[in-house]
C-alpha cells in the first residue's frame, strides 16, 4: 500500500502550525526531526508514573525504571538488527559515540605512524575526534576523495589502505551531499586490511538504513533526535568484545566493579561506558521513537522519501542559477544547493519569511565546503511526514526568491 504522509502528520502536531511566514514547512529534518505523539507521551508518562534512578535502589520505582531502561537497550539492538555479539551503549548522541571510539579505541590501539582513513564528506563529529586521537598518538589521518557527483571514490579509498591502516571511519550518509555510502563494501575493504570499521550513522538511521547485520561494522553511532526521538540521547552499537578491550571513557558510578584506594576495576560493556546517571527517560523515549519507525512500512517509506527527493531535485534543476551539491544515485532525501552569488543565509531568511525552515551554513563540514570551493549552502532536508505539496511550494518560493535577487 502506498504510504500516506497526510495520515502520519497527525502524529506530529508541531507540523500543523502557522509561523510568521505562513504555514510551516519543516525541511530541517537532517538537523533534527520532529517527535510523534507516542514519543512525547511516553516520556511524559514515564516521568508521571515510573521514574526513579536505575540499577541502584531496591524499591518499586527503581525496579520499573531499570527494567524500562534495559528494555530500551534491547529494543535499540532489535531495531538495528544487531547480531548477538553486539551491544548498545547509550550516549548523548552520534558525537559522543564517535568520541568514545576515537578516544577509547583509538588511543588504546593506535600508535605513531598508524593510519586512520576518513572521507572528504565527513561531519566535524567524525573528523575532530580523530584529529585529537592523531594528536595524542602520532597516528596519521588519510582522507578518501569524493567524485564529482558527490559519491565516495571507492578506488581512491582502496588506494589509501595499507599495512598501517588501523581504522576506517565513514559516514553512512552525508549530511551535505545526501550520498548513501556503500558501507558493506567499505566493511569488506576494512576487513581485508585487518582494520576496524566505524560507521557514522547519524544521517542513515532516520531513513531505515539501519541493518547492522548487513553493514557488518565494528561501531555504529547514531542520535535519537534525528530518529524522531529526544535530544541528548543516542547509541553506540558495537561489538561487545572490542568494547571490553577498550580504555574506559568517563569514570564514576555504575561503570565500576570495585573501587578502593588501591585501584578500581571496571564493568564490561555497555555499563563500562555509562558512568553516572544516564538520560533514563531519553533512552525510554528513544526506544519508543524506534518503535514508531518500526510501525511504518519501511519499504513504502523508502519509496516515498525517494519520491520527495526526486520531485525536489526535478524542481530545483529547473531554477536558473541554482546548483545542487551532490547528485549521487543513492541519496537520503536532502538537497544542499547554492544560488549563484546570493548568500545562503539570505536565501534561508527569505524562505523563512515564507514559513519554510531550511538550514544554511557550512553544516559542520568545513573541509567538505573547501573541497567544493564554497563557504556554505542551503539545505532542504525532508522526512516521511513531508508532502509533495510542500516540495512544490518550496520550489515555487525558491524560484521567486532567486528571480528577485537576479
Ligand atoms: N554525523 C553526521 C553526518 C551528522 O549529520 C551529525 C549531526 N548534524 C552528527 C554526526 C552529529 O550528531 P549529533 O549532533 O546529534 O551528535
Amino acid at each position: 500500500m502506498a504510504f500516506d504522509a497526510k495520515i502520519i502528520r497527525e502524529e506530529f502536531p508541531i507540523l500543523d502550525q502557522e509561523v510568521e511566514g505562513g504555514k510551516l514547512v519543516y525541511f530541517d529534518n537532517a538537523a533534527s526531526a520532529q517527535k510523534p505523539l507516542s514519543v512525547i507521551e511516553k516520556e511524559a508518562q514515564f516521568y508521571k508514573k515510573d521514574f526513579s534512578n536505575i540499577h541502584r535502589s531496591a524499591h518499586e520505582l527503581s525496579r520499573r525504571s531499570t527494567i524500562a531502561f534495559e528494555e530500551a537497550r534491547k529494543y535499540v539492538l532489535k531495531h538495528f538488527n544487531a547480531p548477538k555479539n553486539y551491544t548498545a551503549v547509550f550516549t548523548r548522541g552520534a558525537t559522543e559515540g564517535l568520541n568514545i571510539v576515537a578516544r577509547c579505541f583509538g588511543e588504546k590501539f593506535l600508535s605513531e605512524g598508524d593510519e586512520i582513513i576518513l572521507s572528504e564528506m565527513e561531519h566535524h563529529a567524525n573528523i575532530v575526534p580523530w584529529q585529537l586521537c592523531a594528536m595524542r598518538t602520532g597516528a596519521k589521518i588519510k582522507v578518501a576523495k569524493i567524485l564529482p557527483d558527490g559519491s565516495l571514490d571507492i578506488e581512491n579509498l582502496k588506494s589509501l589502505v595499507g599495512a598501517r591502516t588501523k581504522i576506517i571511519s565513514i559516514a553512512h550518509a552525508s549530511n551535505v551531499l545526501g550520498t548513501i555510502n556503500d558501507v558493506a563494501e567499505i566493511s569488506r575493504i576494512a576487513k581485508k586490511a585487518g582494520a576496524v570499521f566505524c560507521v557514522d550513522g547519524a544521517q542513515s538511521a532516520p531513513h531505515f538504513l539501519d541493518d547492522i547485520s548487513e553493514i557488518e561494522c565494528d561501531f555504529f553511532a547514531c542520535s535519537a533526535h534525528k530518529c524522531y526521538g529526544p535530544t541528548g540521547e543516542g547509541a553506540l552499537i558495537a561489538k561487545t568484545d572490542i568494547l571490553n578491550e577498550m580504555d574506559v571513557w568517563q569514570g564514576g558510578g555504575d561503570m565500576i566493579e570495585n573501587v578502593s584506594w588501591e585501584g578500581t576495576t571496571f564493568r564490561n560493556a555497555p555499563e563500562r561506558f555509562e558512568a553516572g546517571t544516564p538520560n533514563i527517560a531519553g533512552a525510554v523515549a528513544f526506544a519508543e521513537a524506534l518503535k514508531f519507525m518500526d510501525s511504518l512500512d519501511k519499504s513504502a517509506v523508502r519509496v516515498y522519501e525517494d519520491e520527495l527527493l526526486k520531485r525536489a531535485t526535478d524542481h530545483l534543476m529547473k531554477i536558473e542559477g541554482v546548483k545542487i551539491l551532490g547528485t549521487a544515485p543513492q541519496k537520503v532525501p536532502l538537497i544542499s544547493f547554492v544560488c549563484g552569488n546570493i548568500h545562503h543565509n539570505d536565501i534561508s531568511t527569505m524562505l523563512d519569511a515564507n514559513g519554510i525552515a531550511v538550514r544554511s551554513g557550512h553544516h559542520c563540514a568545513e573541509p567538505l565546503m573547501n573541497t567544493l570551493g564554497i563557504k556554505g549552502s542551503c539545505r532542504a532536508s525532508m522526512a516521511f511526514y513531508n508532502t509533495l505539496e510542500e516540495v512544490d511550494y518550496f520550489a515555487k518560493k525558491l524560484s521567486s526568491i532567486v528571480k528577485l535577487f537576479a
